[in-house]
């Protein structure tokens, strides 16, 4: 199946040897002229490539001071070492955080340290050559920006931050990542990811309202550009069609309808992901974010939910507000923005939804935290209300429920090895092997409890699982949408009832 070797899980995790170089040729397309220029990159390496990387350099630390700080104050403890998940599948020893910040830590005392510009040799600092650049390609595109090692470094160094701040210079230099770069582009052309135009778009929701409607007897929602509607929401286009990414859509939509909260997409902001984080670009990340501000205006919503995304998440939750407010102009008595998984499992505290858990006992179900929620944001109005809501909604829509080993769970999860602009074929070996920690973790759920299926709320873990478990030895459906479960299980109050099925006489939402 793999033209590479897939780790093996063991009976319990261990730390592997280093196996020098042994990524070294994992790189991801080049991104091509047609796709840097419209994001305001340079078409092809300049020939002046090293002035204007080091001329970067300076004007991130500047703007940065995080970064900065970062690159000064590594100790070399060696606490981070081994919780890459990218270096435990491959043990390529610059996979391991504190290597993978020294790459670009060493051109940084070189030329902006008095002792790397006088002493190079003695402080580690080195030139800034082709083979580092290409180095740098290479292994900063080997990090899923997921902050697993931040957590245990007793600096909280944040590698995410400067491995975004990495591909940041090298696309300015003409040296970008074709996934990530090609798919901002369709977002500024198009709308959304997958280059879904509104046609197609509004096809598709009608599609999902008649099967829906086939399925349960009513005629629960899936409105497109409605002007007025209370709640804009923007979830990743995996969402529209995508096994099991359209079970947790039509779960959303089941919740509005039985909630009674007028909803609607948009056309114009038809896409939650925002790829501007992964490529460390503020003006990217800014052009993708304002789409949503001006869709929020156009329909003259009054609250703005996120569907399930990892990344949009960090995005929305971290800077929003920043890169696209005031958003004075919404509901006050909401958060801006606030997540489904916030949404829904309020309306559960409050009593206005109903399940029937029995509806999901074909499944033994355990939850992945997704990096991006689990590190970089927060739901609800208590610290680590990000771990306790989604855990909270499953219990109420599900009757078997078991977590992963603690290690690999909340603050300390495995990123699924698909995350930071890295869900792509052509780094099909690296996400193969970056998904070990979290496979070994299911299969110890697996085989002592029975565990059936994995839950994710974020469109890049869910793609990332469908296609990895089956490297595994698990079934690619076994990933499930957390609100899939509650589309299974809520009792929709206007249904009809078992002997009058046929009757098609639905209310409208
Ligand atoms: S941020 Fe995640 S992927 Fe990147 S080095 Fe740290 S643990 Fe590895
Ligand atoms: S844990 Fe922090 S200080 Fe220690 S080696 Fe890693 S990055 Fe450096």
């Amino acid at each position: 199946m793999a033209d590479f070797e897939v780790p093996v899980l063991r009976e319990y995790p261990i730390i592997p040897k280093l196996k020098e170089g042994t990524m070294a040729h994992s790189s991801p397309y080049v991104a091509k002229a047609v796709m840097q220029e419209p994001l305001g990159f340079p078409g092809e390496l300049l020939d002046n490539w090293k002035e204007v990387a080091i001329e970067k350099m300076g004007e991130l630390c500047g703007k940065y001071r995080s970064l900065q700080v970062y690159l000064d104050s590594c100790v070399k403890c060696g606490a981070c070492t081994d919780k890459c998940h990218y270096y435990l599948g491959t043990t390529d020893p610059k996979n391991m955080p504190v290597a993978r910040q020294d790459l670009l830590r060493k051109v940084y005392r070189r030329y902006f340290t008095f002792a790397g510009k006088y002493f190079p040799k003695l402080v580690g600092a080195a030139d800034l050559t082709e083979e580092v650049l290409d180095d740098w390609y290479s292994y900063f595109h080997q990090c899923s920006q997921c902050r697993r090692c931040s957590v245990f470094c007793p600096y909280g160094i944040d590698t995410a931050e400067i491995s975004m701040a990495a591909r940041e210079i090298m696309d300015a230099v003409g040296k970008g990542q074709k996934y990530c770069n090609e798919i901002i582009g369709k977002v500024f052309k198009i709308g959304n990811n997958l280059g879904l135009p509104e046609p197609a778009l509004r096809d598709t929701l009608e599609g999902i309202e008649e099967d829906v409607e086939d399925d349960t007897g009513v005629k629960v929602r899936y409105p497109l550009d409605e002007k007025g509607a209370e709640v804009l929401l923007v979830t990743p286009s995996a969402d529209f069609f995508a096994e099991p990414h359209v079970d947790g859509l039509i779960g959303y939509g089941k919740v509005f309808h039985e909630a009674g909260i007028s909803w609607t997409l948009s056309s114009k902001a038809s896409e939650a992901a925002n790829f501007g984080m992964f490529i460390g670009s503020y003006e990217n990340m800014r052009r993708v974010s304002m789409r949503i501000r001006e869709a929020a205006l156009e329909l003259g919503v009054k609250r703005i939910v996120f569907g399930e995304c990892g990344h949009a998440w960090r995005v929305a939750y971290s800077f929003l507000n920043t890169l696209a407010g005031p958003f004075d102009f919404l509901d006050p008595r909401y958060p801006v923005p606030q997540h489904i998984c916030e949404l829904t499992n309020g309306l559960i505290k409050e009593g206005k939804l109903k399940f029937d858990k029995s509806l999901n006992d074909d499944m033994k179900l355990t939850f992945h935290d997704s990096c991006n929620v689990a590190r970089a944001s927060r739901m609800g109005d208590k610290p680590g209300g990000q771990f306790v809501i989604p855990r909270e909604i499953i219990k109420a829509c599900c009757n078997h429920f078991y977590d992963m080993p603690a290690d690999t769970i909340h603050e300390s999860t495995y990123c699924c090895g698909g995350g930071g602009g890295l869900l792509t074929d052509d780094l099909m070996e690296l996400r193969v092997k970056g998904a070990m920690p979290r496979m070994q973790a299911l299969k110890t759920v697996v085989e002592e409890h029975g565990v059936t299926n994995l839950v994710a709320i974020c469109a890049i873990c869910k793609s990332q699982f469908a296609k990895t478990l089956p490297y595994y030895g698990f079934d690619m459906n076994s990933i499930v949408s957390l609100h899939q479960l509650v589309s299974n299980a809520i009792i929709l109050s206007d249904a009809p009832k078992d002997d009058d099925e046929n009757d098609d006489d639905g209310d409208d939402a």
